[in-house]
């Protein structure tokens, strides 16, 4: 018997990530600013389209930049209009808002709190367009909130729902008013609730993305809640060991925001082919 095999309601390529990769690709060459998304083979895949990635302004070796769908810092934006570099803004509408809730809430006094990755191009994008925020990712950044103060708090579109909840719980218990505005995007919070609703399902899941993408290893920390020794992340189908599927008969499946459809559908294959492994 084969193995059943179902995909999570939503996975996949997010509409901001499928609009920037298609922007680009309408380009004879660009130079993109950042890794456009979050995923290696993706990336390569376009570089062999003449689509190069550069992480100094010094490389970009054209009057035009593409500015990625996760944003960029706004002081690196004017150095590039110092260059007068045409820019081309792939920047997901999702991240703009996460700017202009950012903007209210500081246009009503309060002391901006992002929660999110401070490495990460989005939170350093939205960091770059508040007055004075304070970034708290792991909970020992927390006591860099002052103590009894006013704060506004947005997240990176792409944070773990339940750790949205429980930092704002601990700034409440912290400041004197927290104003929480949860900016995580709809596409993030669909991935998620569907993962976590299959993996409750299944006897095994795979999350397929790159290790370097932020939501993915958020599906992959929300699918180990339910499944914690069989939940498996993956960038491609080679990186697949047969031995994980002895004895399951039931494979979950869910891919990243930056993960393409082919790579999606190579793992989906290769999976298909260990089904003579099921006992009989
Ligand atoms: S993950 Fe969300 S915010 Fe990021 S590009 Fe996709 S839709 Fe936009």
């Amino acid at each position: 018997m084969p193995r059943e095999i179902q995909i999570a309601n939503a996975a996949g390529f997010c509409f901001g990530v499928k609009k920037a990769i298609q922007k680009a690709e309408t380009m004879d060459r660009a130079f993109i600013f950042g890794s456009l998304i979050h995923n290696p083979q993706e990336v390569a895949r376009l570089a062999s389209l003449n689509k190069k990635i550069v992480h100094k302004l010094e490389e970009v070796e054209d009057n035009k930049v593409v500015i990625t769908a996760h944003g960029l810092d706004i002081n690196v934006i004017s150095q590039m209009k110092e260059r007068n570099l045409e820019i081309v803004d792939t920047t997901c509408p999702l991240v703009t808002k996460i700017y202009n809730e950012g903007h209210k809430l500081e246009a009503q006094g309060l002391q901006m709190v992002i929660i999110g990755d401070p490495k990460h191009v989005e939170v350093k994008g939205i960091a770059s367009r508040m007055k004075n925020p304070v970034i708290v990712y792991h909970e020992e950044d927390i006591p860099n909130v002052p103590e009894g103060s006013r704060i506004g708090v947005v997240c990176q579109s792409t944070l773990l729902m339940e750790k949205f909840d429980k930092f704002v719980t601990l700034l409440k218990a912290r400041c004197a008013e927290v104003v929480p505005v949860n900016t995580i995007c709809k596409p993030t919070k669909d991935r998620q609730s569907a993962a976590a609703a299959l993996s409750r399902t299944v006897d095994i899941m795979v999350v397929i993305g790159g290790r370097n993408s932020s939501n993915t290893h958020k599906l992959a920390d929300t699918c180990k809640m339910n499944l914690p020794e069989a939940t498996y992340h993956i960038e491609t189908a080679q990186e697949l060991d047969p031995k994980w599927f002895e004895g399951k008969n039931k494979v979950g499946i869910t891919a990243g925001a930056s993960t393409p459809d082919y790579l999606i559908e190579e793992v989906i294959a290769k999976i298909r082919s260990y089904d003579s492994l099921v006992p009989a």
